[in-house]
């Protein structure tokens, strides 16, 4: 599917995609379903049907949020970025990236994904002409792969022409250089790569260095356009355009800049229209130093700064849209923070208070089992070995009664050795838990080489108790279990 679609097969590719996503479906195999409506997406994302492919974004994002990938809607928060981009949605776009740079900065240990999720990153940045952003991301991806290297050269090349266009020709020829230092092992070591030549003539050519340019324009220019390949094309016709009017062939320039205007009816970049309009302006200035055609390049150069201004623009919104999305993940953390007890990791007093004040507002409600957990002669462990054996035996519990929870079951550190666990469910299913949660203390080696035990006090919310009295309750069952002997369970 994802063949057909990058061949330009994409109908066949969408009616492959729907036959499968069938059979993952039946099979319940999510992540091949995944796969497929990514490609779907892709595959609308080459048709140019832009609105189709961001629904289908949208579904993916949510599957992904679903089954916890954090990397996968880093990626397709990326993809869908690209899309509200394509469609001049600015400010959804770079909210978009913001969020998946939040998603990206954060220590994850899935290399490939998040070099997927990277790629998909520098290709909206591209898109939207953030070149700063895109190139910092190529560079990050070229620490793990050199797939990269050739857009990034060319990402380069763009941003170089287009300093050069806003008379900032330093700075433009610096990222020259750095575009031809990347291509020149490409073409020295295959000469048939007609791709990195073009890149490479083109950025030769407005570096002032004619001969070797012309070279590889003029050898390029034929197979890339019996292959079909637009883009390549058109860039090694700038080239050649370039070199002739430096050469002072003004007439056989202004062909090549024509031809490669021709080539654009292909689609293509956003920035490739505005730099080659700007080269056959300077052209005809060249060709004719009228006044009328003075005005027109004169208007044409306002035009291009005017462009450099609102990509300048989408920058800053950029910038603006992840200072807000770090502030609210730092406050999200921060929230988290409060309600965790450092030394286990499990929810804390705090949360514990919270948990009754929503069942005093009845946003918590039946069926619900309280277990009070209490370590039974913990004091002693403390005192035999010591206050840090302690401390490793409480999360040793910790990690028990964690491992028996299901997602919407709150396991709380109370206060002391005393946790709390806030069951849905039933007496029955409170009973089954804790009997699971007692056996597995007292089987495991709390610390190496000593067992331990646990005393657990269970009581069920019915309609119309307070927080308080479910607490008081368990308390009281649990006051009961240490009274009948310990290591075991009142209900
Ligand atoms: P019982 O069976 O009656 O529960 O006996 P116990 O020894 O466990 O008695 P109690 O629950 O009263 O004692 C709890 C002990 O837990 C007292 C205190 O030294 C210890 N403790 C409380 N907080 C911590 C902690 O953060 N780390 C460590 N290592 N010990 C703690
Ligand atoms: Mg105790």
């Amino acid at each position: 599917m994802h063949r057909l679609a990058n061949t330009g097969r994409c109908h066949d590719a969408l009616a492959a995609a729907d036959a499968y996503l069938e059979i993952a479906r039946r099979c319940g195999d999510n992540r091949t379903a995944h796969f497929l409506l990514q490609g779907k997406m892709y595959a609308n994302l080459h048709m140019g049907r832009f609105r189709e492919g961001a629904e289908l974004a949208d579904r993916l994002l949510n599957a992904h949020r679903a089954a916890g990938s954090p990397m996968g809607e880093a990626k397709t928060l990326c993809d869908l970025a690209h899309f509200d981009v394509l469609r001049s949605r600015y400010v959804d776009a770079m909210r978009n990236l913001a969020r998946a740079a939040v998603l990206l900065d954060a220590p994850h240990p899935g290399r490939n994904r998040r070099t997927s999720a990277l790629c998909s990153f520098a290709e909206a940045a591209t898109a939207a002409e953030m070149y700063e952003t895109a190139s910092a991301t190529y560079d990050q991806l070229s620490e793990a792969t050199s797939a990269f290297d050739l857009v990034h050269a060319m990402t380069l090349l763009y941003w170089g022409l287009r300093l050069d266009h806003i008379g900032r020709h330093d700075e433009g020829a610096s990222r020259l250089r750095r575009s031809a230092a990347i291509t020149r092992p490409y073409v020295e070591e295959r000469p048939d790569d007609v791709v990195a030549a073009a890149m490479l003539a083109l950025a030769l050519a407005k570096l002032g260095d004619l001969i070797p340019a012309e070279k590889l324009a003029r050898e390029a220019i034929m197979p890339l356009r019996v292959a079909e390949d637009h883009q390549p094309a058109r860039m090694a016709h700038l080239a050649l355009g370039i070199v002739l009017r430096a050469q002072g062939q003004l007439a056989e320039a202004r062909r090549e800049f024509v031809a490669a205007r021709e080539l654009c009816e292909f689609g293509g970049r956003p920035d490739e229209k505005p730099i080659i309009r700007y080269e056959l302006a300077r052209t005809a200035l060249e060709i004719e130093e009228s006044q009328s055609v003075r005005d027109m390049f004169d208007a044409i150069e306002v035009q291009t700064r005017e462009l450099w201004r609102v990509r300048l623009q989408r920058l800053a919104m950029l910038r603006q849209a992840r200072q807000q999305e770090e502030a609210e993940a730092a406050r999200a953390r921060a929230e988290r923070e409060i309600l965790r007890d450092p030394l286990t990791g499990l929810g804390n007093r705090r949360r514990f208070d919270l948990l009754l004040n929503r069942i005093d507002s009845g946003r918590l409600a039946a069926p619900l089992v309280l277990l009070l957990v209490d370590i039974d002669y913990f004091k002693a462990v403390n005192d035999a070995y010591s206050h840090s054996v302690g401390d490793r035996a409480l999360r040793e519990v910790a990690h028990i009664l964690r491992a028996h929870c299901r997602v919407e079951d709150v396991p709380v550190r109370y206060a002391g050795d005393e946790f709390t666990l806030f069951l849905r469910g039933d007496l029955t299913v409170g009973r089954e838990v804790a009997e699971r949660i007692r056996t597995a203390v007292a089987r495991t080696d709390i610390i190496p080489g000593v067992k331990l035990t646990v005393s657990v006090g269970l009581a069920t919310l019915t309609d119309g108790m307070s927080g308080d009295a479910l607490f008081r309750q368990a308390d009281d069952r649990l006051y009961a279990a240490k009274f009948s002997g310990r290591n075991t369970i009142a209900s």
